[in-house]
């Protein structure tokens, strides 16, 4: 038995300081939040395991395990935040603040109080009598690479049924999202005086070629694919950026164009890759090693579970809201690689994640509480 509290773990975790950011004077560990962890759920009787991210130093994955075997249920989150505009917060985002029935602090709802909700719930249930495991998986890096994830994804070292992770979803069961993927593509010609179009090769002008074949792709992802459980069905493909040349009379040598393109369920980013290289293909047969397609990040793929499947039904009736597709990104795809039923339903809305003065409401705290008490004993208690 533990004598953790609700709002003293609250407190605890968000003063521990464990921003992620692709900018390396934001970038923080999150060693001290998973140590918190790993004292949490030892004092709850868990074997926990502390894993240092290959090649990223600094940053852990945690899982903790009570029961044997496999199956039972994952409760998963990750353990970094954004970083925060220190102009626009009212309040201290690293010292907990109750007020007007709410809790301010950066990591409240987006997510690592998740993990003192996990806490609140498992310490009233009754883990001597576990028919299945129950796992407990916090990540590193979910804001910025999704590195912990994914390691956990690649490695396959555990096999839930069930896995819920507890972004803010309004408690709303998620089923579904889209997946993103950054992409640039960066046409390099040849410099030369404007008064000679032979002098060089125009960068510009064959980057215009390729923004018509991607506003084709574009047309034709509309028509040929859709998932109606999304307000817009298909997979986009957006511009979103273009850099290039220099000077009217000189030829533009270099011309640089950063797209996302989200895939849906089904429609992975492998094939739009394979879309996309097929659409782009005269262009590189006409223009010989001018063009040069990288990621800006690794794709993340889509992501569904089935909607009739137990978890989901479960997550219906226990929370109250039909289960919804969303349109922002989390872990769901990699954990769903694990081969389990996969939702996605915490505390708090998303409006408030990643903003200034990011709060719980503490209405959530009841409901949160119950659903995972009800969560656990439906896929990892015996039933009497
Ligand atoms: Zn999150």
């Amino acid at each position: 038995m533990t004598s953790l509290k609700l709002l003293d773990m609250y407190r605890s975790i968000i003063a521990l300081p464990s921003i992620s950011s692709t900018e390396s004077s934001w970038d923080q560990s999150n060693e001290q939040v998973i140590r918190l962890l790993a004292d949490w759920f030892s004092q709850l009787g868990f074997a926990v395991e502390v894993t240092e991210l290959p090649d990223l130093p600094g940053k852990f994955n945690l899982l903790a395990t009570k029961g044997e075997g496999d199956g039972g249920l994952l409760l998963a989150g990750h353990t970094d935040t954004v970083p925060f505009d220190p102009g626009r917060w009212t309040k201290d985002p690293f010292k907990l603040t109750e007020e007007g029935n709410r809790l301010y602090g950066l990591g409240t709802i987006d997510m690592k109080g998740f993990f003192a909700f996990i806490v609140e719930a498992l310490k009233d249930l009754d883990l001597g009598k576990l028919t299945k495991p129950i796992r407990i998986l916090a990540t590193a890096d979910e804001e910025t690479t999704m590195a912990g994830a994914r390691a956990i994804a690649s490695a396959m070292s555990i096999k839930p049924d069930y896995a819920v992770i507890g972004e803010p979803t309004g408690l709303v069961p998620v089923m579904m999202h889209k997946g993103h993927m950054s992409e640039a593509i960066r046409i390099t010609g040849k410099s030369g005086h404007s008064s000679d179009p032979a002098n060089g090769i125009n960068a510009l002008e064959i980057m215009h070629q390729v923004m018509g074949r991607l506003l084709d792709l574009q047309r034709q992802l509309k028509e040929n694919y859709g998932n109606h459980h999304f307000k817009v069905p298909q997979p986009t493909l957006n511009l979103g950026h273009i850099n290039g040349g220099d000077s009217p009379n000189r030829i533009c040598a270099c011309c640089e164009l950063h797209f996302d393109m989200r895939p849906i369920p089904g429609v992975g980013p492998d094939e739009l890759l394979g879309l996309l290289h097929h659409a782009l293909e005269p262009i590189r047969e006409q223009y010989p090693k001018t063009l040069e397609l990288t990621h800006l990040h690794e794709p993340i793929p889509a992501y569904g579970t089935d909607p009739e499947g137990e978890l989901v039904q479960a997550a219906e009736a226990m929370s109250g809201h039909k289960a919804e597709a969303v349109n922002y990104c989390t872990e769901a795809p990699f954990i769903n690689q694990l081969g389990c039923q996969t939702i996605v339903l915490g505390p708090g809305h998303i409006a408030q994640a990643h903003q200034p003065d990011e709060y719980l409401d503490l209405s959530f705290v009841k409901p949160t509480v119950d659903v995972l008490q009800q969560l656990v004993s439906r896929f990892c208690i015996e039933k009497k």
